[in-house]
């Protein structure tokens, strides 16, 4: 009996530092910041879980509608070691030829929810009330419990990377002068993007999800970067807007333009 209570309370303090040892703030050593469950939560500002993961009374897991965040050990249970995750898909990019430099005070925050719900987003019917990932100027938010957050991170992550090297903050895609101008050009001419499409950013956001330019470009971007990180070629099913997965010509630009290759 008392060999058995031991070993309980043992078993109790593994788990306890198990769960310890698994950082939740991880300063990736290739420039962002990335911060999980309740650490992530204290960043985020105004949004609030749709989905969340609950602890049933026979131990196991699920996802239930609610508006309350999954508990930090349940959350690492369901998804264990994101931050590392996070962090070492960012070490393969940068090892693959990706410039750090583009990805300087980066802030990653994955939140413990299935879904997110973003307020504010309800009187636009145009505009999704419900997301698996958002971006914001120099930030990407994740529902780090949907079930590839790996995915929306590379499609968050291609936001950020068009911001920085395109200049396409707040969905903004006009034409104009200099290099980054020349990108834009040339990403939406190699695209067949719809020359009628006003490409202001107000414009732009006002177009359903899969007909905006940034959305076309975030989806090639994570469908080039998984192929890149992991060498197969992902599922055509797994992209989301307006024209199907990129071509050869399209996954040749993004090396060109993000691995410095053949420039
Ligand atoms: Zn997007």
């Amino acid at each position: 009996m008392r060999k058995t209570a031991l070993f309980a309370l043992l078993l109790a303090a593994v788990l306890l530092l198990a769960g310890r040892s698994e950082a939740s703030v991880v300063e990736s050593a290739y420039g962002p910041t990335i911060y999980t469950w309740s650490d992530a939560v204290a960043k985020a500002g105004d949004i609030i879980p749709d989905t969340a993961v609950v602890r049933l009374p026979d131990g196991s897991l699920t996802t239930v509608p609610t508006g309350t965040w999954t508990p930090d050990g349940d959350a690492e249970a369901w998804s264990p070691g994101l931050a590392g995750r996070l962090d070492a898909l960012l070490g393969e990019l940068v090892k693959a030829g990706l410039d750090p430099e583009t990805l300087r005070g980066l802030e990653v925050y994955a939140l413990p929810a299935y879904t997110l719900s973003l307020p504010g987003h309800e009187r636009d019917p145009e505009s999704p009330r419900v997301a698996v990932g958002v971006h914001r100027e120099g930030v990407v938010v994740l529902a780090g419990l949907w079930v590839n957050a790996d995915r929306t991170f590379l499609h968050e992550l291609g936001h950020h990377l068009a911001d920085r090297v395109l200049g396409t903050a707040g969905y903004w895609w006009p034409g104009g002068t200099g290099e980054k101008a020349a990108l834009r050009r040339e990403y939406l001419a190699l695209r067949g993007y719809p020359q009628d499409r006003p490409l202001n950013g107000i414009s732009q956001a006002a177009l359903p999800w899969g007909e905006r330019a940034g959305e076309w470009f975030a989806e090639d971007f994570a469908y080039w970067a998984a192929w890149r990180v992991t060498g197969k070629r992902p599922d055509a099913n797994s992209y989301l807007a307006g024209p199907g997965p990129p071509d050869e010509r399209v996954l040749a630009w993004f090396d060109r333009t993000f691995f410095g290759k053949m420039r």
